[in-house]
């Protein structure tokens, strides 16, 4: 621990994906002097993306890290100062709330926006983690990435809604979606179901799992097996999205603000507020539903005007 008294910020932001960059552009205007924890992953999920080109205001695209960076600078030409370090114990039961970071260091802070971002869950094969860092064919959400595979073949792998939800998505731009369900049957609402049943160019093939993505640069199939007959083949595709659900960020925040069963943080209304006064929650740690960068760029803006108007009318600023 620190022997260092700790240090105060009037607002601290917690993660630096679009919503914590956003939440810190509009803290630093309305002179909160925003302190910034990036997290281990700075920049979030779109540090791991190509080409981003549906943020408005970039009309010939963007790289994900480009468009970060750009948040950055933007952030920090209004006064942010950015801590690269990783939150690892909070205390929000206290009056100001109390953080700690991996180096032992100490912060108090008045108001705290959350803004860790959820992670998409990977399969976890050398391969697909291969063609997903390289932009080579592998992605996590079908919104964002689908335009890039239209009249082509791709794969979804998952049976819950969201893996209806993007394979339906797809199969309005693709020419066929193989849609790979572990079980026997798919976890996705009935009315989800039927919908991908009905789609004539969806093709889902029970029981199979995926072993490996194939191509050398770019993807150009996957190897399956199915789990009953343990017979193996390849699906020839250029495209293969992972629908398998997101794991929140919020592990550190256990016990201290409120969440739903699976761990997202719970705001209430139309607001960012968390049942915590003065803590507030933006972007994908409190969003099941959209999970786009420019909605948790929104989020952001609205936590900072939340917590400039909580410290207002609580008379900290
Ligand atoms: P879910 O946890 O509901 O589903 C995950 C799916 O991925 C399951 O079908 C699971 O299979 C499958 N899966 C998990 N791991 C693997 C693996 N290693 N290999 C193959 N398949 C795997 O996540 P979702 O993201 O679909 O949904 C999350 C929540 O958001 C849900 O409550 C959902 O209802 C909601 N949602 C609602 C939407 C809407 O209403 N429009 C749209 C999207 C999501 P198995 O079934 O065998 O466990």
């Amino acid at each position: 621990m620190s022997s260092q008294a700790p240090r105060h910020a009037h607002c601290l932001i917690i993660g630096s994906g679009p919503s914590g960059y956003t939440a810190a552009i509009y803290a630093a205007r309305a002179e909160l002097k925003p302190l910034m924890i990036t997290g281990l992953e700075h920049g979030g999920q779109l540090m791991f993306t190509t080409d981003v080109e549906n943020y408005p205001g970039y009309p010939k695209g963007r790289t994900g890290p480009e468009m970060m960076e750009d948040f950055r600078l933007q952030a920090e030409r209004f006064g942010t100062e950015i801590h690269y370090k990783h939150v690892v114990e909070v205390d929000f039961s206290v009056s100001p709330k109390k953080i700690k970071t991996d180096d032992g260091s100490e912060y108090t802070a008045d108001a705290v926006i959350i803004s860790t971002g959820a992670s998409a869950k990977w399969l976890n094969l050398p391969s697909e983690q291969k063609f997903r860092l390289s932009g080579g064919g592998v992605s996590a959400c079908a919104v964002c990435d689908g335009y890039f595979y239209r009249g082509m073949d791709v794969a979804v792998v998952g049976a819950g809604d969201s893996a209806a939800e993007e394979a339906t998505y797809l199969a309005n731009l693709c020419k066929t979606v193989h849609l790979l369900v572990r079980r026997d049957e798919m976890r996705a609402s009935a009315i989800m179901q039927k919908r991908v049943l009905n789609t004539a160019n969806i093709k889902v093939h029970w029981n199979t799992e995926t072993l490996e993505v194939l191509g050398d640069d770019v993807v150009s199939g996957i190897r399956v097996i199915n789990n009953q007959t343990q017979e193996t083949s390849e699906i020839p595709v250029e495209g293969f999205f992972l629908a398998i659900g997101h794991n929140p960020n919020t592990q550190v925040f256990k016990g201290q603000v409120e969440t739903d069963d699976v761990g997202y943080i719970i705001t209430h209304g139309k607001t960012t507020h968390t049942n915590v006064p003065g803590v507030f929650a933006a972007g994908d740690v409190q969003d099941t539903e959209y999970r786009q960068a420019v909605t948790a760029a929104g989020t952001g803006c609205m936590a900072a005007l939340d917590a400039e108007r909580w410290l207002k009318s609580n008379e900290l600023m």
